[in-house]
This record gives structure tokens, C-alpha cells and sequence, in this order.
């Protein structure tokens, strides 16, 4: 048992014990059993596995709880944990994932080619409208990625109707942020590149028909959402491991800075949702946007959000050190 600090959403600070959920690494190449992970080299005992940011754990601590660490899928039997990320989960990309992302981004190019043969009929006036519009599904787009993440963080769970796979993976997330920074690219995206299909292919349909504004602003908005996921991937990643254009468009606050995105992963848990540039993270947190939601979701169903409550999870920051010692 450890002791917790987390925050109420009236802002009082409240202590509780918790239990520390027990995890088992699980991911193929990297996988490393839960005994193996407790018994290995130093650094893997000296990492951090945080409670709401200010969680002290000692090491013999972590080699008693994860020495009676059970499987993924008997945890999930038993009913304790909803969020554990699916044991044979993958983070390479496949074939599928990637004919999902690169067939959904030939349907986003589609229209976004008829905007541009739109604009070039219409002139100087026609790519000025191009231009405006690829803008503004750039400025939407970080507002959408904000109030979508905030509605999966804190309501329903793994057995969500439709996006119930995706309330799962941010849960997921959220226990162990490290995972995004391994997956292949097409791995990551193809989540989001999938279900936008349909409506990049609805959008492509209709293009003949559709003014530019709107071919030039739904391909966009839609690329920019899907397109956020990877965003998201770079704002957790270590700098020496970002390409020196993504780092430069983080420092220019073009895309969602490392620091940023960070603020999401400490208590209280309660902001900083959007993920394509951020800038719409300051207003609607400081406005209270997601508070007012939040409040008026509890006087409509009576259910209140997750960030009112402490996680329930431990929190595995880094890649866990056994993946340089994994059994030959
Ligand atoms: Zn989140
Ligand atoms: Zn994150």
C-alpha cells in the first residue's frame, strides 16, 4: 500500500492509500515478464513509477507487489483493472495498418487535389480561399483533438459501444505514456487513420460537388486529427530522438510541445487535451470549458468524470530498462 496525493476538482488536495496496480510488460520484441522486471539490473529497480506525481515507491516494495504479479488477462478476469493494455498488443506496423493509413490518406489527398484544381480555376481569389481554409482546419483541428481526448479520458471504458477500443488505448496510455514512443509509425496512426475512412471516402464522393472551402477544409481538419497521433508520439519522445524539423515546429509551438503535452500527464489530471499545436489548451483551461462540460454531463446522467477521482493506476513514465536485457 502507498499514500497518494491527488486533487479533488474543487481543488482540495486529498491523501488515500491505494493499491499499486500490478503490471506485466507484455509487448513483443520488448516483452520482459513481471519477475524478470523486478529481479533485473539496478536501473530497472531505481525507475519511477509514480502515483500522481508524488509517489515514492522503494524497490523492495516493487520486488513484492510484481512477485505477485498475475497475467494481463486473469487481472482483466478478475475484474480489477479495465485499462490494461491487451497482452498480445503490437507495436510494429503490419500490412493492415498500413494500407488502413496510406488508403485513408489517398482519400484525404483526393479531395484536397480537387480543391487545388478548384483553385486554379478560380485564381489568385481561389488559392487565397485554399490557403484560409487549410488554416482554419489547422486551428479547429487542435480544438477538436482537445474535446475528444477530454470525452474519452473520462467517460465510459473498454466496453464502450464504438469507441470503446479507444477509451481503452488512452487509459492505456495514460499508465504507460512510454508505449507511443515505440510504435512504428503506421502502428500508431492506422488507429485513427482507420475510422476516418468512411468519412474520407463520404468527403471524396461528394468533392465534385463541394465548394473549395469545404474539400480544402475537411481533408485537412480530417488529415490534421488523424495526423495528431503522431503528434502526440513526438511530444513524448526524448529530443535526441526527434527529427530536427519536428523539434523545431515544437519550440515554434507549431506542433504540441514535449513540455506541453507533459502538463496532461501530472496532476491534477484535469487539462491540457489538445494535441495538434496546444493553443487552444490555455483558453478552455483557464476558461473552465471542460469544468462547465463536466458539470453539466453530472446534472444530465448523473455520472461524473475520471479526473474528478485519482487515477487508479500506477503511472510507468519511462521504457522500462529490462527491454536492453531481454533473455536471449
Ligand atoms: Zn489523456
Ligand atoms: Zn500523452
Amino acid at each position: 500500500m502507498r499514500q497518494a496525493i491527488a486533487c479533488s476538482p474543487t481543488g482540495l488536495w486529498r491523501h488515500s492509500s491505494v493499491q499499486r496496480r500490478l503490471q506485466q510488460c507484455r509487448y513483443d520484441p520488448l516483452c520482459c515478464s513481471g519477475i524478470e522486471r523486478a529481479q533485473g539490473p539496478a536501473s530497472s529497480r531505481s525507475r519511477q513509477s509514480v502515483m500522481a506525481s508524488a509517489v515514492v515507491e522503494s524497490s523492495s516494495m516493487m520486488r513484492t507487489e510484481e512477485s505477485a504479479s498475475t497475467s494481463a488477462s486473469s487481472i482483466l478476469s478478475q475484474g480489477r483493472s479495465k485499462w490494461i493494455i491487451d497482452e498480445n498488443e503490437e507495436l510494429k506496423s503490419t500490412i493492415e495498418h498500413r494500407a488502413w493509413t496510406l488508403g485513408s490518406m489517398a482519400l484525404m489527398g483526393g479531395s484536397m487535389f480537387q480543391a487545388v484544381i478548384q483553385a486554379q480555376d478560380l485564381g489568385s481569389t481561389g488559392w487565397l480561399s485554399l490557403g484560409m481554409a487549410v488554416l482554419s482546419a489547422y486551428v479547429l483541428s487542435d480544438l477538436g483533438t482537445g474535446i475528444y481526448h477530454w470525452s474519452v479520458d473520462n467517460y465510459g471504458d473498454g466496453k464502450t459501444p464504438f469507441v470503446g477500443k479507444q477509451i481503452a488505448a488512452f487509459q492505456g496510455h495514460h499508465q504507460r505514456p512510454w508505449t507511443i514512443t515505440q510504435r512504428q509509425f503506421c502502428n500508431n496512426v492506422h488507429q485513427v487513420f482507420r475510422p476516418a475512412a468512411a468519412p474520407a471516402l463520404l468527403f471524396l464522393l461528394f468533392s465534385s460537388f463541394s465548394p473549395l472551402w469545404w474539400n480544402a477544409f475537411s481533408s485537412s481538419f480530417l488529415f490534421l486529427i488523424c495526423m495528431s497521433q503522431q503528434f502526440h508520439a513526438w511530444s513524448h519522445m526524448k529530443k535526441s530522438d526527434l527529427p530536427e524539423a519536428v523539434l523545431k515546429l515544437q519550440d515554434w509551438n507549431i506542433l504540441i510541445s514535449r513540455r506541453a503535452h507533459g502538463a496532461h500527464h501530472r496532476a491534477p489530471f484535469e487539462g491540457n487535451y489538445c494535441i495538434v499545436s496546444g493553443w487552444w489548451n490555455g483558453p478552455l483551461d483557464d476558461s473552465g470549458f471542460f469544468r462547465g462540460l463536466e458539470n453539466a454531463v453530472l446534472a444530465s446522467t448523473g455520472v461524473e468524470p475520471r479526473c474528478w477521482h485519482e487515477p487508479e493506476y500506477a503511472i510507468e513514465e519511462e521504457v522500462p530498462s529490462p527491454r536492453m536485457s531481454f533473455p536471449q
